[in-house]
């Protein structure tokens, strides 16, 4: 198969609404990074994502729709904070999961009771969402396991000759998936972390917890279970209070005529040779932006890559590190 890498225009939009018409799949851009989308209504569609991703079959997709569709079509009652979260942070890169009313498959969510919606901010996912207006079951634009796209080369890299068209609108300015927040309880819960930290949600209402699994429980976000965000080369993690061992292990691999790239927030950066260095950046924004795009160059650069957990954990760092953890050191 052929893929066609296209810019967003009335053209490609044509081709994309016809692709998904026939329950084909597209990948498109959003701001956290790119989706393969597909009609969430249909068993077939759906079920060619998971093909072509490689993705376990117990993993649910987040349905995007765009900021005018009628969320009463999809979804049943909410609690009465769900509008001010919706108020406060959408369009945007929260994803709330609802109690489902079975209005898309029942593979889109492998059999769980609610259905994930998130409506990107991105003004080519909003275009494209608009023109096809169907609710569009997306996962990232990857092959399972693989690091997340947050290009169209990205895209191509992974998924050329598996898809027939990818929507290009550039990089994606936020760089990690959007947080998973469950609103089906009396408090928001955080099942996976993202660009709307914890404490934002909390300052909008309230209240704001973090899933954390208890030993033999069914997991509540399947997708978390999983080894993911992960580059072709070998990789290591070192904390950062392990500053002294990412730099003796850095030597002897040099020693041993290993290509070593460090992957660090710019403050640290200094303690290793310039050339090794992939800079994340100094603030909890340019880290996010810049993890995914930085392991893509890490991977065709290095045999091994050093991840340095960066000093700050909380708010947006809390995605970020949660990404470079489960990327660097694998479950
Ligand atoms: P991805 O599409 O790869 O960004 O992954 C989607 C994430 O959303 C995974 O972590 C899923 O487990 C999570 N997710 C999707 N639907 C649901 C749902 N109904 N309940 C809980 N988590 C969900
Ligand atoms: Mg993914």
């Amino acid at each position: 198969m052929l893929t066609n890498v296209s810019p967003i225009n009335a053209d490609s939009l044509r081709v994309a609404k016809s692709i998904l018409e026939k329950g084909g799949v597209v990948a498109f851009p959003t701001e956290t990074v790119y989706g393969l989308g597909a009609d969430a209504r249909l068993d077939s569609a759906v079920e060619e994502i998971y093909k072509i991703k490689g993705r376990p079959s117990d993993n649910p997709l987040i349905v995007h729709v765009h900021r005018d569709y009628d969320l009463s079509l999809l979804i049943s009652d909410e609690q009465p904070y769900v509008k001010k979260l919706r108020e406060a942070f959408l369009p945007g890169p929260l994803t709330l999961v609802y109690r489902g009313k079975n209005a898309v498959s029942k593979k889109v969510s492998c059999g769980l009771d609610t259905l994930a919606i998130r409506v990107p901010a991105h003004d080519g996912a909003q275009e494209f969402l608009r023109s096809v207006d169907m609710p569009i079951a997306a996962p990232s634009a990857n092959i399972s396991k693989h690091i997340s796209p947050v290009s169209a080369e990205h895209v191509l890299e992974d998924l050329g000759g598996r898809i027939p068209l990818i929507l290009d609108g550039g990089r994606c300015s936020g760089g990690i998936e959007s947080t998973v927040c469950d609103v089906t309880g009396e408090i928001p819960v955080v099942l996976r972390s993202g660009l709307i930290s914890m404490e934002m949600i909390a300052d909008v209402v309230g209240r704001c917890d973090t899933y954390i699994p208890k030993a033999g429980e069914q997991v509540r976000s399947p997708g978390m279970k999983y080894k993911h965000y992960a580059p072709k080369c070998s990789t290591l993690l070192f904390e950062f209070n392990q500053l002294d061992e990412a730099l003796l292990e850095f030597r002897r691999l040099l020693e041993q005529g290993k290509r070593v790239l460090i992957l660090c927030e710019k403050e640290i950066g200094y303690l290793f040779p310039k050339e090794s260095v992939l800079n994340l950046g100094a603030t909890e924004t340019e880290m996010a932006a810049n993890l995914y795009q930085l392991l893509h160059e890490g991977e065709k650069r290095a045999d091994v890559l050093i991840g340095i957990v960066p000093k700050k954990h909380d708010g947006i760092m809390a995605g970020v590190i949660n990404r470079l953890s489960k990327a660097c050191a694998g479950e």
